[in-house]
């Protein structure tokens, strides 16, 4: 049956998969969301013997229904292959009883290559399929991982340009640096004086820029986005939910059909909205652990049915979560609204007027799904001590917030459901974080010098994509201040 996509916040005329893909976020400011969840039409027994790539193609057409199977197989087959450093895409790791689903074993060691690495193909093939003549110039906001995962898989690709915008003072020095060195004549960063919310923010200001994007169609360009609001980054996210559990099927895990839990950390509501969908499609999920940090925003909506903004932001160890503003709650909201896109746009307005809205009661018997739990610094600094001294397993800080909150979530319920646990980043990442957490001698030691260390004490390689800017050359150095974005991306446009 055909999937269409509709606005989270007007009745307009739905679109196919591929102009969704195309246009990123809605005319009206809204999110683009299927007019329904397909059902998985593959039994659970018949995903267990299945590769990576085939689940993929299981789940994606069912959301991308007007792609042809040649279309997505090829789309699959140039994302999912070497890239990789591992054949099976995303490995499972059992420590302390929970499963750690490695999502970061992409070229650029995040989970954001999950969904990055294809959304480039699906673009183009978008594009083809709707005979648009136009370059493609891709915009982003990052809070450190989405960036370089955008510029990987765009770098190169023809058709396309791509400008990322990062807090200047916000990411890790590998992050940045990974960023920075990027290679490719398409490709465009950018440091902004600002926070995450205020990258985003900016960049969807621009989006909705009417002058700016006549002039731009004039020139042969349109915009579209490869933040996880584009549904092309959504979708690719299901896949490894299914994944995961035909694994632990395979294995001998689980019994068919029975539940699973599943805990992720979460800034923008990505990751976690493809879990909820999985769910829907009518994979054996239970509950869906939100992880957050000391930014804890979800936490206290959860808790109260009031999500509220207006906080002070917290720079953090797992700054990929640092944020105030979830971008694809309001796909949730809007589902629990009972698909009223005029109940959600009255919130996001809302939202983006005070800073706050409150949901109904009966909005909020419909997050029953949900479990919202957060974890302190010094909480998440323990964990990484802990797991690595019973298991000599090393977890990136980001991941070490959901198995935190999860840890919480067995201690307050006793629920001992099989879980997996989204491990979002690799350690090397975010090394200092990591050293520092398991032992303060390393404080001294400069970032590469910890690099060697933490894969000496973890027993594992030095991830290609950290070798590669040992010593690469900085390529990008421009900052501007939030004001500035638009006339920024003019220049490398050359509009001005
Ligand atoms: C992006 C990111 C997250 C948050 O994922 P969302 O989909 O934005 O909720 C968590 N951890 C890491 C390492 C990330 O890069």
């Amino acid at each position: 049956m055909e999937v269409l996509y509709k606005s989270t916040r007007s009745r307009q005329e739905p679109v196919s998969a591929s102009m969704a893909i195309l246009k990123g976020l809605t005319e009206d400011g809204g999110l683009f969301v299927p007019d329904h969840i397909p059902a998985l039409d593959k039994s659970l027994k018949e995903l267990a013997v299945m590769s990576y790539q085939e689940i993929a193609y299981e789940v994606m057409k069912l959301y991308l229904t007007d792609f042809s199977e040649e279309e997505l197989k090829n789309c699959i087959a140039k994302a999912y292959d070497k890239k990789f450093d591992t054949e099976v895409i995303a490995p499972l790791a059992e420590a302390e009883g929970a499963y750690f689903l490695e999502l970061f074993h992409g070229a650029t060691i995040a989970f954001k290559d999950m969904a990055l690495s294809i959304l480039p193909h699906l673009l183009t093939t978008s594009a083809k399929k709707n005979h648009i003549a136009n370059e493609i110039v891709i915009l982003t906001a990052t809070s450190g991982d989405t960036g370089k995962a955008a510029l990987a898989g765009f770098a190169g690709v023809e058709g396309t340009r791509i400008v990322v915008f990062y807090p200047k003072n916000g990411v890790s020095p590998i992050q940045e640096k990974q960023m920075v060195t990027q290679r490719g004549e398409n490709t465009f960063v950018v440091g902004i004086h600002g926070n995450f919310d205020d990258a985003q923010t900016g960049v969807k200001k621009i989006f909705s820029d009417r002058q700016l994007t006549t002039e731009m169609a004039g020139q042969g360009f349109q915009f579209s986005s490869a933040n996880s609001i584009n549904i092309g980054r959504l979708v690719p996210q299901i896949v490894y939910y299914v994944y995961a559990y035909a694994r632990l099927l395979a294995e001998g895990k689980i019994e068919a059909g029975q539940r699973i839990n599943v805990t992720v950390p979460t800034g923008n509501f990505g990751n976690i909205l493809a879990a909820y969908y999985a769910k829907n499609m009518g994979l054996p999920i239970d509950r869906l652990i939100c992880a957050s940090n000391e930014n804890k925003v979800l936490y206290d909506f959860f808790c109260t049915g009031v999500y509220d903004r207006n906080r002070e932001f917290i720079l953090t160890s797992s700054p990929s979560m640092d944020i105030l503003i979830s971008s694809n709650l309001e796909r949730l909201i809007y589902r629990i609204a009972g698909d009223d896109p005029e109940e959600n746009a009255r919130l996001m307005t809302a939202l983006g007027g005070q800073g706050r809205y409150e949901i109904t009661e009966k909005m909020q018997e419909k997050l029953q799904d949900f479990y919202g739990g957060y974890a302190a610094e010094e909480e998440t600094a323990a964990t990484i001590r802990r797991i690595y001294g019973s298991c000599g397993y090393v977890i990136d800080p980001h991941t070490a917030v959901a198995a935190t909150v999860y840890g919480k979530y067995v201690q307050e319920t006793g629920d001992r459901t099989p879980t997996i646990i989204a491990s979002t980043a690799s350690p090397f990442k975010f090394t200092r974080s990591v050293m520092n957490a398991i032992d303060h001698k390393y404080d001294s030691m400069t970032d590469f010098e910890l690099v060697d260390e933490l894969s000496r004490i973890a027993n594992v390689a030095v991830p290609a994509a950290i070798e590669e800017i040992r010593s690469a050359p900085v390529l990008h150095d421009n900052i501007c201040e939030v004001y500035e974005m638009p006339d920024t991306v003019k220049r490398f446009l050359k509009l001005q």
